[in-house]
């Protein structure tokens, strides 16, 4: 019976725990990395374009790499590493789903959350957006976000303003700004 338990329940808390710690990890290296010293390939996302790729795409590659190397690990070396490159990879399906699909439609459809919690997740990508350049942006999360009226508070206060159209539900917004 307890060998059942363990059986289950060590592999499902090591992909719960791993997509947790991913959405923390995710937010963290976004704020100090991606608008820090990583700015370089960051910065392609945060300004308007044309093409369907972005410079921004290579953060995503480089963890798709680095799970299928956990992968390679828990498959040879140490068999719990396995759960957490699933972890990992159910994270990139999230993230894919609501920063790629839901805020900067990168599918082939349109759907424009109008309550609820997805709505949340959305406008505060899209305030994340609403600032000029790598200074004083807010929600650096992606599957967590912050109350909308918090962000647009702490947004008030930055010295550079922000576009007030972030707020809005016009589709007509460009994909990829
Ligand atoms: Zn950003
Ligand atoms: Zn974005």
């Amino acid at each position: 019976m307890i060998d059942t338990v363990l059986y289950y329940l060590v592999p499902t808390l090591l992909v719960l725990g791993t997509v947790v710690f991913m959405e923390w990890f995710a937010a963290w290296s976004h704020e100090h990395i991606m608008h820090g010293w990583g700015w370089g390939w960051h910065k392609s996302h945060h300004e308007p374009h044309d093409e369907a790729l972005e410079e921004n795409d290579l953060y995503a590659v480089i963890f798709g790499i680095f799970a299928v190397f956990l992968f390679w690990v828990g498959a040879t070396i140490f068999w719990p590493v396995w759960w957490i490159a699933i972890g990992i990879s159910i994270y990139g399906i999230l993230y894919f789903f609501f920063h790629d699909g839901l805020v900067h439609q990168r599918w082939p459809f349109k759907y424009i959350p109008r309550k609820g919690y997805l709505k949340r997740v959305y406008q505060a990508h899209r305030l994340h957006h609403a600032v000029e350049g790598r200074d004083g942006c807010v929600s650096f999360g992606f599957v967590y976000a912050e109350p909308v009226d918090k962000l647009v508070k702490k947004l008030h206060g930055n010295k550079n303003g922000f576009d007030q159209s972030a707020l809005k539900d016009d589709d007509q917004r460009p994909a990829a700004h």
